[in-house]
């Protein structure tokens, strides 16, 4: 029976929840906003099966050496707009949509207060799906309809972080020809009581229902991303720097505990192709870069070649050496460090209004001040200048 004793033994990857043949477990969040499942031990018959399938009790080595490593994006340019990197989860999901396939991503609810996993059949629903959202996303049954759905003889795209692709796989038991997975190079996942409280601030203050949410807005281009907000009187688009729920998650307060010490970033999530940003681009490859996004495709099985193959007319791509693709993604490789102030912040989350924690936990240093305003001023192309006219 699953037991969670440390917080950070538990990636919430809902494998347990899916698995659980008579039904006693149940997730509750806790008072960091992270969903735990919660065993009914007058219901349990004892059977494991919640262990066995459970990321991080089962921790088989499936990292593959030295992958195949892409620099990919799509010649579909509006496709590209709406992507968070090059668009490429988008292509891959199209071609499995138009093989009568379907598509497991992660999308906003309806009242924009949570992420969470949709099943989708038609072009016409991919949309949604498209786009990193930046909160834990809520699995549900999600891993029992892929089942469904691959012994109906479908083709199933799965896309979610890796210890959520690792969860479906433990939870299967084995290999199906027609599933595809895709996971992403993960930073870590914030916490979903803290996007709400967030949500719940925005439209007290705007007196507004939120309609839209695009955390990998390119207005700015997509290196220096913003998170757009939008629904009826509220219109509000914030570079990753200055918006306080992307601020508290860059500075990694808001993540989950186990993300502190990924054991899948460790062990590998058994995935055909991961997903990244392929940030340092512009170094390696700046031909291509035209700052509307470029993703890196890891290839780690044949499927993931074949895939790959499926879409190469829709995409424009070239290989790279690996060692290079992941030297400025340091995600791929290392979890982030939990900062000193991290339980002060949750302990804050709760006796503070969400303004409270903004002014306590995203003020801006007197260097970071500075160097927006050198950058803001050009204080040191204006100075060179003038040293050059000088000489
Ligand atoms: C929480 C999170 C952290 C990330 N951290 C990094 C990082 O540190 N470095 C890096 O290079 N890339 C990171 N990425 C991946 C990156 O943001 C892009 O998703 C990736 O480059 C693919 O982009 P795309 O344009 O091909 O497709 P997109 O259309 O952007 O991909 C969308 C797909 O991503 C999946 N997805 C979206 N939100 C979630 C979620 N909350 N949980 C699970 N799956 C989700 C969905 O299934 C969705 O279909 C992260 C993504 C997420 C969700």
């Amino acid at each position: 029976m699953i037991n969670i004793l440390k917080k950070n033994t538990c990636c919430g990857c809902q494998a347990c929840l899916n698995a659980c043949p008579v039904g006693c477990i149940s997730l509750k969040m806790d008072d960091e906003g992270f969903y735990y499942p919660k065993v009914d031990a007058n219901k349990c018959i004892g059977c494991n099966r919640c262990e066995h399938v459970c990321p991080f009790l089962e921790q088989s080595e499936s990292k593959k050496e030295n992958p195949l490593a892409y620099a990919m994006k799509s010649k579909n340019e509006e496709l590209r707009a709406k992507s968070s990197s090059g668009g490429i989860f988008s292509e891959i999901a199209l071609s499995i949509l138009e093989m009568n396939g379907v598509v497991y991503g992660v999308v906003m609810s309806k009242d924009f207060r949570r992420s969470e996993f949709a099943r989708i059949d038609n072009v016409s629903l991919l949309s949604p799906v498209r786009g990193s959202k930046y909160i834990q996303a809520y699995v549900n049954d999600s891993y029992k309809l892929v089942k469904r759905d691959l012994e109906d003889n479908k083709y199933v795209l799965f896309s979610g972080t890796p210890c959520q692709v690792k969860g479906l796989k433990l939870f299967l038991q084995k290999d199906y020809d027609k599933l595809f997975c895709v996971d992403l190079v993960c930073h870590g996942v914030p916490s979903p009581g803290l996007w709400n409280k967030y949500v719940e601030y925005l439209e007290a203050k705007y007196k507004a229902n939120i309609e839209y949410v695009n955390f990998r807005e390119k207005l700015i281009g997509w290196k220096k991303f913003g998170i757009k907000i939008q629904g009826n009187n509220i219109s509000r688009f914030l570079d990753s720097g200055s918006d306080p729920y992307m601020i508290m998650f860059l500075k990694n307060y808001s993540l989950r505990p186990s993300c502190y010490n990924c054991k899948i970033k460790k062990f590998g999530s058994l995935s055909d192709i991961t997903l990244a940003d392929f940030w340092g681009i512009e170094n390696i490859m700046p031909n291509i870069d035209d700052d509307k996004g470029v993703s890196l495709a890891l290839v780690n099985s044949n499927k993931g070649e074949a895939i790959l193959d499926l879409i190469s007319n829709r995409i424009e791509k070239n290989e790279v050496d690996f060692e290079k693709s992941i030297k400025y993604n340091p995600a791929f490789y290392i979890s982030v460090k939990a900062p000193k102030e991290r339980l002060k912040f949750f302990d804050d989350m709760h006796k503070m209004d969400f303004k409270g924690l903004q002014k306590k936990y995203c003020r801006k240093t007197i260097i970071s001040r500075l160097k927006q305003f050198v950058k803001k001023t050009k204080v040191f192309s204006i100075i060179r200048r003038l040293l050059s006219r000088g000489g």
